[in-house]
């Protein structure tokens, strides 16, 4: 290759920058039908098989049950809902597992406990070796079609990597929120629209089952539902998100019914976790494990409406979702999933009370805290913390009054039981959680921390503070969150201070800190808080990936290298990143390498516009101008309004001696304002 020795690096510039136009690459913003990635395994897809029935798995996120109707709220807000419940199998008692949205997800489509699969933080890479239902449906015939509606589910752009198995169209697509932009078209999808996704991608299948799953992130906050619920529910408005949603869930019902197609379908709804309102001190979810964020709606309505208006008193979990759906559909269960099918509670006629257990390593993981852990058996709610907790549910649904200290025995039980159950159900993950050897060094090459046993990373996340006495830093917290997403950054900067003052190691305070500081262009004093955090969570992939932006900003083109390596090692899939280490490489003259990501971009999205003008450029120095127009004529194409990509296009054409089109490339470039590059 005849590159002059300048060094590419010169020669494509700042232009390359990782970071220009971070919210500029969306990966799919464009209608559900056109977003289907086909599956790799169509070839080994058997024949549908006879009598397997549609499935329909509604995930209601933030919901929850005592705001439904079906159980008895008063308040009028899901009449679609409890429509639905009169043909269904209905759970008084469900619980989430875990009040945080990707893992509770997870234990949802695996049928196994946060303990077990490991996934429990935004991030966490579902391990390909877990059981996953729209997979092992998938494998029997099915079309698969997930519509989710947060980016925090978006297997993309590391949120959620692993998501997507087994699933012919997965219809995310959301992107950064530049300042000023509309939260429901960047960072969440709304109701109607999700719901109206997926009736497009239904109304196009090909004869066969298909698996549907719908996830509607509205009762989420910040609590903002359109109109006409805004104003009806305008003093409360969680509410209004919740009636909503269930209008939206009534919408797709009621296409259901019109195709014929509502009574053979097995429909199952959840909500992930709660809200805590307030309750205990909490103003959200995910730090406690009360009933406000873990006592869920359920309802499955099997196919046929069959045993329709049952209502199943034992208590169950979110780990039952997927075996149950299963063995309604006569499909086998996997021995690794650890729930258990709720038609064999049925069978049981649910006389055996069924202890739920529940955890959280949010605290610990984002605040520096205690991790909790609670077992709810028998009338007893106990909660494993630095100050153990339990309450009598009988005659304290509130959990208000703390009976650790004198029923002691009883705590002592519990507790017990707790770990009994823990050790029966965590073991068989760390295997499946531990990469090969080979990726094991390779992760630790790149600032993973090795993990050690599991025994005592458990202690450790059962170290530090008890989030009972903190609840209201973690409550500012989401506040700065909340900023941040909104990109009121100056806002946030302040707030976020003021919490570091009092607890200066806290990992996600110093997170957002640093991103806040990276948004303001403050790419120096972002640095500092940003190491900080992933020296807590080297294995946060949004956290390394805001590293390496940083660390580029400031001039550390070669220490962004292994943090945006890091990223693409845990994210394999997540096109910006890989755009973002192609721009490093090239730009620290590891040319042939930067080839690699940018080839590596390319098959993830086509159409990704920087990395055609990139691919491109480097070619046209290269001497290669034949491969170079085909990537700048696309860049040129996808941004025609591009100045870069015509004055690129036209210095290959003159390489090509296509003298005519390098002048119109150049008149184009004329027409369009900005600076030149170099
Ligand atoms: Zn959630």
């Amino acid at each position: 290759m005849a590159v002059r020795h300048l060094g590419i690096s010169f020669l494509v510039l700042f232009l390359f920058s990782p970071s220009a136009g971070i919210a500029q690459e969306p990966h799919g913003a464009k209608p559900a039908s056109k977003q289907i990635a086909r599956p790799r395994t169509e070839a080994a897809k058997p024949a549908p098989k006879a009598n397997l029935p549609n499935i329909i798995l509604i995930t209601l996120d933030t919901t929850r049950a005592d705001r439904m109707g079906f159980l008895g709220s008063t308040k009028g807000l899901t009449p679609n809902l409890d429509a639905m419940a009169k043909q269904a199998l209905v759970f008084p008692h469900a619980y989430s597992h875990v009040p945080i949205t990707t893992a509770s997800h997870t234990t949802i489509l695996t049928g196994t406990f946060p303990q077990y699969n490991r996934v429990n933080d935004f991030g966490v890479p579902l391990s390909d070796k877990l059981p996953y239902l729209p997979d092992l449906l998938h494998h029997r015939g099915y079309h698969t079609g997930a519509f989710v509606s947060s980016i925090i589910l978006d297997p993309l752009d590391g949120t959620a990597p692993g998501f997507d198995r087994g699933f012919d169209v997965y219809d995310a697509g959301f992107r950064k929120r530049p300042r000023g932009a509309d939260r429901y078209k960047t960072i969440e999808r709304r109701a109607g629209d999700v719901v109206n996704h997926a009736l497009g991608w239904l109304s196009q299948l090909p004869d066969g089952p298909f698996f549907l799953w719908v996830h509607l992130y509205d009762a989420h906050d910040p609590y903002d539902p359109p109109s006409p619920y805004k104003e009806r529910f305008a003093s409360a408005p969680y509410d209004g998100e919740i009636a909503y949603a269930d209008a939206s869930v009534g919408k797709l019902l009621g296409e259901l019914r019109k195709h014929g197609l509502y009574d053979e379908t097995m429909i199952a709804v959840m909500a992930d976790h709660g809200e805590s309102l307030g309750a205990h001190g909490e103003n959200t979810h995910g730090i406690f494990l009360y009933d406000e964020t873990l006592h869920v709606p359920l309802m499955i309505k099997l196919p046929l409406n069959r045993d329709a208006g049952t209502r199943v008193d034992a208590r169950v979990g979110l780990v039952d979702v997927a075996p149950t759906l299963l063995q309604a559909a006569g499909i086998a269960v996997p021995k690794e999933m650890q729930g258990q099918s709720a038609l064999e509670l049925m069978k049981d006629g649910a006389t055996q009370d069924r202890p739920a257990y529940a955890e959280t390593d949010y605290p610990h993981r984002g605040f520096g805290w205690s991790s909790l852990r609670a077992l709810r058996t028998g009338k007893y709610l106990y909660v494993q913390a630095p100050e153990r907790e339990l309450y009598n549910q009988a005659n304290d649904p509130g959990e208000l009054h703390n009976l650790a200290s004198q029923s002691a025995a009883v705590a002592d039980t519990l507790s017990g039981q707790l770990q009994d159950f823990r050790a029966r159900t965590s073991q068989t993950l760390v295997e499946l959680a531990k990469p090969d050897p080979e990726q094991m060094q390779k992760l630790q090459s790149l600032g993973y921390v090795a993990s050690s046993t599991a025994e005592t990373q458990d202690d450790k996340k059962l170290s530090g503070a008890d989030p009972k006495g903190k609840i209201q830093i973690s409550n500012d917290l989401h506040d700065a969150m909340l900023d941040v997403e909104d990109a009121r950054y100056q806002e946030a900067v302040p707030l976020l201070q003021t919490i570091l003052k009092e607890e200066p190691s806290m990992p996600v305070a110093n997170m957002q800190y640093g991103i806040a500081q990276a948004r303001l262009g403050n790419f120096r004093e972002a640095l500092a808080p940003l190491q900080k955090a992933i020296k807590t969570l080297p294995d946060n992939t949004l956290g390394r990936y805001e590293l390496g932006l940083a660390l580029f900003e400031s001039g550390d083109w070669k220490g962004a290298a292994p943090e945006f390596e890091a990223v693409v090692e845990r994210a394999p899939r997540w096109t910006d990143a890989h755009f973002s280490l192609a721009a490093v490489y090239a730009r620290i003259d590891r040319v042939p390498e930067a080839m690699t990501e940018l080839d590596t971009t390319l098959s993830l999205n086509p159409d990704h516009y920087r990395a055609n003008l990139l691919r491109g450029r480097i070619l046209s120095l290269q001497r290669n101008p034949v491969a170079a127009v085909t990537n700048l004529e696309k860049a040129a194409k996808v941004q025609p309004a591009s100045r870069e990509a015509h004055l690129f296009l036209a210095d290959a054409y003159q390489q090509l001696g296509r003298v005519v089109d390098a002048q119109h490339e150049l008149a184009e470039a004329k027409k369009l304002s900005g600076p030149t590059p170099q």
